[in-house]
């Protein structure tokens, strides 16, 4: 009997852990990961023999010891402005306050020497309202995707001498006993008096099948489509220096739908990224001064909701990124200028190109496969973005499709993150409630905390 049980070892899980620890000692805590151990995470593309996503089973890059963020940029940012509505339940004071005692963690784990972007120089923000784009507050610790793995590494050697994690274990029910909790994988059951839940985006469809054997409520949530912007480095550096990462959002004229910049690489490298084996687009980039690229990359986002008849919002984003993989076998990729002169991008125009791709994805038409709204809200900011950074308009400025953010659907959960059933918590990405690194690890320290005390 465990005093404590934990389904997913990402920054939620983790946090949750590492926080009742410190908070007691004595706690017997499970932490139970479809995936591996962090040194065993290894996504088998070399790009010699293996060139593509091969659809592995459990994908490394989402799954295992760190979660989704493992490989990732490590930018926690500190914020109520986005990444997640943990304000909303748990207050905004309180909110900021543990992003910023997880930042603490990360900085004593190995991010000490990393650098915190503080969003204050006004003229930029004034640079963008004059084009109606809006600049969002936040505080941003780069942690790069290097020092995000050591800082991963060090939390693992705290946590292993204390937790039982249990790799390769993946949940499939969850069942409420009167005394708690009994969770069951393919040939193991253990029992505990809490239970929480927090397998991320990755366990998107898992969750919801939880929700629905435990009566708990769910209400759906947001997709958001876009493309990947990769531009040369100098375009974007009047931002990208003083801010690192700058979240700006627009609204489109056409439509008046709200576009936005999403996860802003620096000289940083665009990836792919497979979701339940759809491949999409990401990207990050490194600490390490020598591993720069010349190119900075952001998402350009457009955010759809649905409501009756029609309320699987993340498989309208599926279809999306399904006919770009059908179209181009994985990523497409396209010149802005070929774009908007309505013709396919080809191998020979993206190399006659003054920006160098860091993906190598299929040349291709992303008007075939990106909604004309949708696609019609990013040209849009692309040339508002030009107005501020100019050069971004630029013919050889690249876009990479689709990206998808998927969300996961709304757990019913109350202001301690509990469910209707005492004791059963659900926190980080799988509850909808945060989307981001710094809100879900927030969120894992905040469960601790109402648990075993300050
Ligand atoms: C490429 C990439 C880059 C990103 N970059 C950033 C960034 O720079 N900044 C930022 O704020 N956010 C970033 N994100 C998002 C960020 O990684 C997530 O918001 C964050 O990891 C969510 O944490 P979590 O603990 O809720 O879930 P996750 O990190 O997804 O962890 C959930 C874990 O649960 C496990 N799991 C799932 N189902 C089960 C089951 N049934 N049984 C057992 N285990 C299970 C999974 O294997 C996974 O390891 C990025 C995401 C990706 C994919």
């Amino acid at each position: 009997m465990y005093d404590l049980m934990i389904v997913g070892a990402g920054p939620g899980g983790i946090f949750t852990a590492y926080e009742a620890i410190r908070l007691n000692p004595d706690l017997k805590i499970g932490v139970f990961e479809t995936g591996s151990p962090l040194e065993k995470r290894k996504c088998p593309i070399d790009g010699k023999k293996i060139k593509s996503c091969i659809h592995c089973k459990t994908c490394s890059i989402m799954n295992g010891f760190g979660g989704a963020g493992a490989f990732s940029d490590g930018k926690y940012n500190i914020t109520n402005e986005f990444g997640g509505n943990l304000y909303e339940y748990i207050g905004e004071k309180e909110a900021i306050e543990l992003m910023e005692y997880v930042d603490t963690i990360n900085c004593r784990y190995g991010g000490k020497d990393t650098k915190l972007y503080v969003n204050t120089d006004p003229s930029i923000a004034k640079k963008c309202l004059q084009h109606n784009l809006h600049l969002l507050k936040a505080s941003v610790r780069h942690l790069g995707t290097d020092i995000n793995y050591k800082v991963l590494e060090n939390l693992y050697n705290v946590l292993k001498e204390k937790v039982d994690l249990h790799f390769y274990t993946h949940i499939d029910t969850v069942e409420h006993k009167d005394d708690g909790y009994t969770i069951r994988c393919k040939d193991q059951i253990f029992t505990g008096k809490v239970c929480v839940i927090s397998t991320g985006r990755s366990g998107s469809s898992w969750m919801e099948k939880i929700c629905s054997s435990l009566d708990i409520e769910t209400e759906s949530n947001r997709v958001d489509i876009g493309v990947r912007v990769e531009l040369n480095a100098e375009i974007f550096s009047e931002l990208t220096d003083s801010l690192y990462e700058s979240k700006i959002v627009y609204r489109s004229k056409k439509y008046q739908d709200k576009v936005r910049t999403f996860c802003m690489n620096p000289h940083g490298v665009v990836v792919n990224e497979n979701t339940n084996g759809i491949v999409t687009v990401n990207g990050h980039s490194y600490e390490d001064p020598s591993r720069y690229t010349e190119n900075t990359n952001f998402a350009l986002l457009v955010s759809s909701r649905f409501t009756e008849p029609f309320r699987q919002s993340n498989q309208y984003g599926e279809s999306i990124a399904r006919l770009s993989n059908m179209l181009g076998g994985g990523v497409i990729v396209q010149r802005f200028g070929d774009l908007i002169r309505g013709q396919r991008s080809t191998p020979h125009r993206i190399q006659g190109g003054f920006t160098t791709p860091t993906l190598k994805a299929t040349p291709g038409d992303l008007s075939l496969v990106i909604p004309k709204r949708q696609l019609d809200d990013i040209i849009e900011m692309i040339y508002a973005l030009d107005e501020v950074c100019p050069g971004t308009a630029n013919d050889d400025t690249l876009l990479y499709g689709v990206e998808v953010k998927f969300y996961n659907m709304q757990v019913k959960v109350d202001s301690n993150l509990e469910t209707c059933h005492k004791n059963l918590f659900v926190i980080g990405d799988c509850s909808g409630v945060t989307h981001s690194l710094s809100h879900a690890s927030a969120s894992g320290v905040y469960v601790a905390r109402h648990l075993y005390g300050k």
